[in-house]
C-alpha cells in the first residue's frame, strides 16, 4: 500500500492551506478561498500523470465508477457484461445505475479476455464494464476488436490501475469514461476519494454535473446554476482532494521503486521451478503494485498459504477465498440481498448468478497468491522474503505425504 507508506508534510501542507481558508467545499467561495482550489489541482494532477483530457475528482472509486456508468449512458435494463474477479464495487455500480450484470471469463491477465466476452455476448449487451486488475492491466487489443465488432460501450473500472498503461495509453482511457479509487488502500490515497478521467467532453459534462445534483457549474453564485440533468451528491471535499493532490505528486516515484522491488522478487522467484506469474499485457505499463504469482493448481496455492502462514510471512492476498474479490464469496449477490428492490429483480437477468459456470477464472484465481509491493523495502527485505516465499512454495510443491 504505497500511498499510505508515504505520509508527511506534503499531505500535511496541503491540508493546512484548506484549513487557513476553512472552504471545504469545491465549488465557489471565490473570494473567501483565497485562490485555494485543491480538488481542481489534484484533476490537473491525475491528468498530467495519464494523459487525460478530462479528469474529475469525487468522493469514492464506488461513485467514480458509478458516475462513468451513467454519464456514458448505461442504465436501466442495460446487460453489462463485468468479470467474477474484481472489487465488489464495480458489481455494485452497474446494479445501482439499474442494468444487469452479465459475468465473463477472465484469463491469465487477470481482467476479462476477449474469449470470454465473446462467449456471453448477445444482442442484448450494450457495455462492458473492464476491471483492470491488481496494478496490471487488460489485452486492449484483443478487447478493442471484440468490443468494436459488437459496438460496445466500454467502461473502465481502474481502481486498483491508477498509473498504469498499455501501449502508451492509461487505464481508464480506451473507452467513453474510466474511473479510478483513492481510497486507503490503493497506490496513493485522498483517505476517501476517486477520479473519472474520459477524452470526452460530453461524458466529462455529464459526469460533472451528475455527481453534483446536476449543477452546469457555470457563474460563481450556486443558487443560480442551471441543472441540465438530474443528478445526486457524489461531490469530494476540499480536505481529501488536498491529500489526494500531494500523493498523487507521489506516484511517477511509488511507481518507480514499485517497479525496481516488483523485479528483484520476481527475478528471484522465477528461480523456483513451479512458480509463475500473472501476464502483463504490457510489462512496461505495470504500476507494479502487486506481485501476481501463479502455483501449478488450487490445492499448490492453497497449501503455499498455509506455509506463508506458519512462517509468519504476512502482506498476500489469496483472492480465492477473500471475501470482497472473487465471486465465490458473493452470496448477496448470488441471492440478490437487498433493501429495496433493484431493477434487476423486476427486469430478470440472462444469468442466474447462484450458479455460473466459470471454470476459468476458478482455475486462475484458485491458482494466485497476490503479494502487496512496499515501495519503502529495502533490498535485503525484499531478497529475504523472496527466500521465504520460494521455500514456502517448495514446501507446497513438494510430493505430499498421505
Ligand atoms: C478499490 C476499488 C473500487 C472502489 O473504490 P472506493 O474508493 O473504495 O470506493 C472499485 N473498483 C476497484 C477495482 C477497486 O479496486
Amino acid at each position: 500500500m504505497p500511498g499510505t507508506e508515504l505520509f508527511g508534510n506534503e499531505e500535511r501542507k496541503e491540508i493546512n492551506d484548506v484549513l487557513e481558508t476553512g472552504i471545504l467545499f469545491r465549488y465557489n467561495h471565490d473570494q473567501q478561498r483565497n485562490g485555494i482550489w485543491k480538488a481542481r489541482e489534484f484533476e490537473a494532477e491525475v491528468a498530467k500523470i495519464t494523459g487525460a483530457k478530462y479528469a474529475h475528482a469525487m468522493s469514492s472509486g464506488s461513485t467514480a465508477i458509478a458516475t462513468a456508468l451513467a454519464a456514458s449512458g448505461i442504465g436501466t435494463g442495460d446487460e453489462v457484461i463485468v468479470p467474477p474477479f474484481t472489487y465488489i464495487a464495480t458489481i455494485e455500480a452497474v446494479l445501482f445505475v439499474g442494468a444487469i450484470p452479465v459475468f465473463a471469463e477472465i484469463d491469465e491477465t487477470l481482467c476479462l479476455s476477449a474469449e470470454g466476452i465473446k462467449a456471453v455476448v448477445t444482442p442484448r449487451t450494450k457495455a462492458v464494464c473492464l476491471v483492470h486488475m491488481c496494478g496490471g492491466m487488460a489485452d486492449m487489443d484483443a478487447l478493442i476488436a471484440v468490443i468494436n465488432e459488437h459496438n460496445l460501450v466500454l467502461v473502465e473500472d481502474a481502481g486498483q490501475a491508477f498509473a498504469a498503461s498499455y501501449k502508451g495509453t492509461y487505464t481508464g482511457l480506451f473507452g467513453k469514461a474510466g474511473s479510478y479509487s483513492f481510497d486507503f488502500f490503493k497506490i496513493a490515497t485522498a483517505g476517501e476519494g476517486g477520479v473519472l478521467v474520459t477524452n470526452d467532453e460530453a461524458v466529462y459534462r455529464n459526469a460533472d454535473s451528475y455527481s453534483d445534483h446536476g449543477h452546469d457549474h457555470i457563474g460563481s453564485n450556486r443558487g443560480m446554476e442551471q441543472h441540465p440533468i438530474l443528478g445526486f451528491n457524489y461531490r469530494i471535499s476540499e480536505l481529501h482532494a488536498a491529500v489526494g493532490l500531494a500523493q498523487t505528486r507521489r506516484v511517477p516515484h511509488i511507481v518507480e521503486m514499485n517497479r525496481k522491488n516488483k523485479n528483484l522478487l520476481t527475478e528471484i522467484l522465477s528461480q523456483t521451478e513451479g512458480i509463475s506469474f500473472a501476464r502483463l499485457a504490457d510489462p512496461s505499463g505495470d504500476s507494479a503494485t502487486f506481485l501476481n504469482m501463479f502455483l501449478p493448481d488450487t490445492e499448490a496455492a492453497k497449501r503455499t498459504v498455509d506455509e506463508l502462514n506458519k512462517a509468519g510471512v504476512g502482506g498476500f492476498n489469496y483472492w480465492y477465498v477473500n471475501m470482497y474479490h472473487f465471486i465465490n464469496q458473493w452470496d448477496h449477490i448470488k441471492e440478490l440481498r437487498t433493501t429495496s428492490k433493484l431493477p434487476v429483480q423486476l427486469l430478470g437477468a440472462p444469468q442466474n448468478y447462484a450458479e455460473l459456470d466459470l471454470p476459468k477464472s476458478q482455475e486462475v484465481i484458485g491458482r494466485l497468491i497476490s503479494f502487496g509491493i512496499r515501495v519503502t523495502w529495502t533490498e535485503d527485505e525484499v531478497r529475504s522474503l523472496a527466500g521465504k516465499i520460494a521455500e514456502c512454495a517448495k514446501r507446497a510443491m513438494a510430493p505430499q505425504v498421505a
